[in-house]
């Protein structure tokens, strides 16, 4: 038996109400949740629908979130699959993931296909990381584009893809008909992660001395992923120490230990 080839949501929750900032994304997106919900007003004059996206930007800065977003917000099925799951496949098997992952969304469509790290099967041909691994990731490179060219524009099947390193991608994925549109999820600035903490606050029970405005200023550098852990950081540093509300101090602890582990997987990148 195999195991599951991607992951599969059929019932995705997340909308653009999630995601806080990155308004021009979003804007961008909507077109696209557009073309899913209704296909036929941009067919019946003759458009082409765009078949796929390129999200830009830095780690943790949102663009699985964005992805999974469009699917909520149209509400269609979400297949997604990571480029660095193909690094270490044996001959032929990360082809047959593709051919198979499109199999089952055509199936399906109207859906989302999101490839994240596109950039490990993306790379232009020809510029290697390890040597023999390559000729796979050109394999599964190659079958993606065909299966790419392979259905209309009418098909009902976006893809999405995210990549923080657009510079080392093979040009053949951006030629009109593929990844023809780039859309950037930038790091957010203060007012950004003001409004990350918002949304990652929600659910949490704070106490009165909370102030948003601070938290965003001391946590300069910060992207999206990171806030989300100090949020849950602190939650728990309440609860172990036995408060019926998160403080500010449980906050500042979670940022002191958010930058400890930020700083620990410099090194080891150093
Ligand atoms: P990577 O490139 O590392 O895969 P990514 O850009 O896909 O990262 P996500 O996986 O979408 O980042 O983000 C991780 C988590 O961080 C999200 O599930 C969410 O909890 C939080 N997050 C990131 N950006 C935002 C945002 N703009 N608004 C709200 N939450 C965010």
């Amino acid at each position: 038996s195999r195991a599951a080839l991607f992951d599969a949501d059929n019932k995705v929750k997340i909308t653009f109400n999630d995601v806080a900032g990155l308004e021009e994304a979003k804007e961008e997106l909507q077109e696209i949740v557009d073309f899913l919900k209704t296909p036929k007003k941009y067919t019946e004059l003759g458009g082409k629908i765009p078949k796929g996206a390129l999200l830009v930007g830095p780690p943790g800065t949102g663009k699985t979130l964005l992805a999974k977003a469009v699917a909520g917000e149209a509400s269609v099925p979400f297949f997604s699959l990571s480029g660095s799951d193909f690094v270490e496949m044996f001959v032929g098997v990360g082809a047959a993931r593709v051919r198979d992952l499109f199999k089952q969304a055509k199936e399906k469509a109207p859906c989302i296909i999101f490839i994240d790290e596109i950039d490990a099967v993306g790379r232009s041909r020809g510029r290697g990381s390890m040597p023999g691994a390559n000729d796979e990731r050109e394999n599964t490179l190659n079958s993606l584009l065909v299966e790419m060219d392979g259905f209309g524009s009418d098909a009902g099947i976006i893809i999405l893809a995210a990549t923080n390193r657009p510079d080392v991608l093979d040009s053949a994925l951006m030629r009109p008909g593929r990844f023809d549109r780039q859309i950037s999820v930038d790091a957010p600035d203060i007012i950004g992660r003001e409004a990350i903490f918002k949304v990652h606050m929600k659910p949490l029970k704070l106490s009165n001395d909370i102030d948003i405005k601070k938290l965003a200023a001391q946590t300069p550098g910060f992207a999206g992923a990171e806030i989300a852990n100090v949020c849950n950081e602190a939650a728990l540093l309440a609860a172990r120490r036995g408060k019926s509300a998160i403080d500010m101090q449980d906050f500042h602890d979670a940022i002191d230990r958010e930058i400890g582990g930020l700083e620990k997987k410099n090194k080891l990148i150093s």
